[in-house]
C-alpha cells in the first residue's frame, strides 16, 4: 500500500510531502484513514533530532484519530467504519510482567513507538499520523467513546494520557493540591483532567500572559515562576506537581513548593537536567519522579473519563501544509493549546 504523508528528511529542513510503501495487512492489523492528528512537542524534538535517535525520513504524529478502512482476518474488536484512536505505541512484547499489567509503555523488551521504531516483525521503521493512513495491531488501537468530538479528541492520545497517568498514579482526588508547570499541550490537559478529578489546581507559568486562559480552563490559581516573592509565599503548598517544561531547567525553584511527602513528576524534559539541591528533598521527604505516557487500558479509561466529564483539549486546527509554521510557533510557546492537523486538508 502506498501512503501519502509529510516527513522530515533531516534535522535542518522543513517537513515536506513524502510517500512510502506500507506492509500488507497482517491478521491482527487494523488499517485506518487518519482523520485528525495532534502536533506534540515530541514531534518537534524528534524532527530536529534533539534526542539523537531520529532516523530519516521521519513521519511524526502520535495523537491519531481515524476511521477503520480494513481489518485483518483475526481482528474481533473493530469493524470497518469504527472511530478509533492510536497514541504513542503500536506494539510491545505482550509477554512480560509490565505488558501483563497493562503498562506496555514500560515493556521489559521496549515498546514499539508509533513512529521511528523498528517494527517487531520486519524491522521497518514505523511511521506516524502525519499521513493519510495508518496501520496498527488491534491491541494498540483504542475505541473512541460515543459523544467524544472526533475533531478535538486527538490530543488526548498523548497530551491527555501523559498527564492523566501520573494524576491517577499519585491518587489525585477531591482537594488534592496539584501544581502544573508549563501551560502548553500537556499542561492545559493536566489542568482539565485534574479539575475533573476534583483537585485544587494551580498553573505555574513563566509570565502572566496565560493567566486569564488558565482561569477560564478551570485552574483555581496561577503562580508566576519568575516572581520570586510569590514563589516563596507558595512554599509547602502542593501535594503533587506535574512538570511539563520541554527543555533542560533547574528544579530548585520548584521542589520547595511541595509539601512534606509531596512529589514532583517530570513528564516534559526527557534527557539531562541541571544539577539539583537535595536539601528540599531531604528536609521534607519530597520526591522527584518521572512518568512516560500511559498503558493501553489506562488510555482507554482516560478516553471514557473524558467522554463522561466532557473534557476536551483546546485545539487550533491546521492544514497539513501549515505544519512547519506550527512547529515554529510551538518552539516559541505560541500555541493555544494544541495544534491538530485536519487530514481532510491533505489532498495527496
Ligand atoms: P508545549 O505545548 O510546547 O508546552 C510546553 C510549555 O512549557 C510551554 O507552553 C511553556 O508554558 C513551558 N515552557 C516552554 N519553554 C520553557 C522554558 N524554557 N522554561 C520554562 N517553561 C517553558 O509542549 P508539550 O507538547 O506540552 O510537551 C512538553 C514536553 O513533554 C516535551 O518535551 C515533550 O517531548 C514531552 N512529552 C513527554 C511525554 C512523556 O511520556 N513523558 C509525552 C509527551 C510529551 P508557559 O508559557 O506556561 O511557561
Ligand atoms: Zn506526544
Amino acid at each position: 500500500m502506498t501512503i501519502s504523508a509529510y516527513a522530515a528528511t533531516s534535522s535542518e529542513t522543513p517537513l515536506e510531502p513524502f510517500t512510502f510503501e506500507h506492509r500488507e495487512l497482517r491478521n491482527n492489523d487494523v488499517a485506518m484513514e487518519v482523520l485528525y492528528c495532534g502536533v506534540c512537542h515530541s514531534d518537534l524534538h524528534m524532527a530536529r533530532n534533539d534526542w539523537g535517535m531520529t532516523s530519516y525520513p521521519l513521519v511524526p504524529g502520535h495523537e491519531i484519530i481515524g476511521r477503520v478502512t480494513a481489518i485483518g482476518s483475526d481482528v474481533t474488536k473493530y469493524k470497518i467504519g469504527d472511530s478509533v484512536a492510536v497514541g504513542c505505541m503500536v506494539d510491545s512484547c505482550q509477554n512480560c510482567d509490565q505488558c501483563h499489567a497493562g503498562n506496555e509503555q514500560y515493556c521489559r523488551h521496549e515498546m514499539t513507538a508509533t513512529y521511528n521504531s523498528p517494527d517487531r516483525q520486519d524491522g521497518q521503521i514505523t511511521r506516524g499520523g502525519y499521513a493519510k493512513q495508518l496501520i496498527a495491531r488491534e491491541e494498540f488501537v483504542l475505541r473512541v467513546p460515543d459523544g467524544l468530538d472526533l475533531s478535538r479528541a486527538a490530543p488526548l492520545l498523548c497530551a491527555g494520557i501523559t498527564t492523566y497517568s501520573p494524576l491517577r498514579n499519585w491518587n489525585v482526588r477531591q482537594g488534592t493540591r496539584v501544581g502544573i508547570i508549563g501551560m502548553g499541550g500537556l499542561g492545559h490537559m493536566a489542568i482539565k483532567l485534574a479539575i475533573g478529578m476534583g483537585a485544587e489546581v494551580t498553573v505555574i507559568s513563566r509570565s502572566k500572559r496565560k493567566e486569564a486562559d488558565a482561569l477560564r480552563l478551570g485552574a483555581h490559581k496561577v503562580l508566576i515562576s519568575t516572581d520570586e516573592s510569590s514563589m516563596q509565599a507558595a512554599a509547602n503548598s502542593f501535594d503533587l506537581i506535574i512538570d511539563t517544561v520541554p527543555y533542560t531547567h533547574n528544579l530548585d525553584p520548584y521542589t520547595p513548593l511541595l509539601d512534606i511527602d509531596g512529589s514532583l513528576v517530570m513528564v516534559g524534559q526527557i534527557g539531562p537536567m541541571e544539577a539539583q539541591s537535595s536539601v528540599p528533598l531531604i528536609m521534607g521527604r519530597r520526591r522527584v519522579a518521572g512518568s512516560l505516557i500511559g498503558g493501553i487500558p489506562e488510555t482507554q479509561e482516560m478516553l471514557e473519563f473524558c467522554a463522561e466529564k466532557n473534557i476536551l483539549p483546546d485545539c487550533e486546527m491546521i492544514r497539513m501544509d501549515q505544519i512547519n509554521e506550527a512547529f515554529e510557533r510551538l518552539e516559541k510557546g505560541d500555541v493555544h493549546y494544541r495544534f491538530v492537523i485536519d487530514m481532510a486538508s491533505f489532498n495527496s
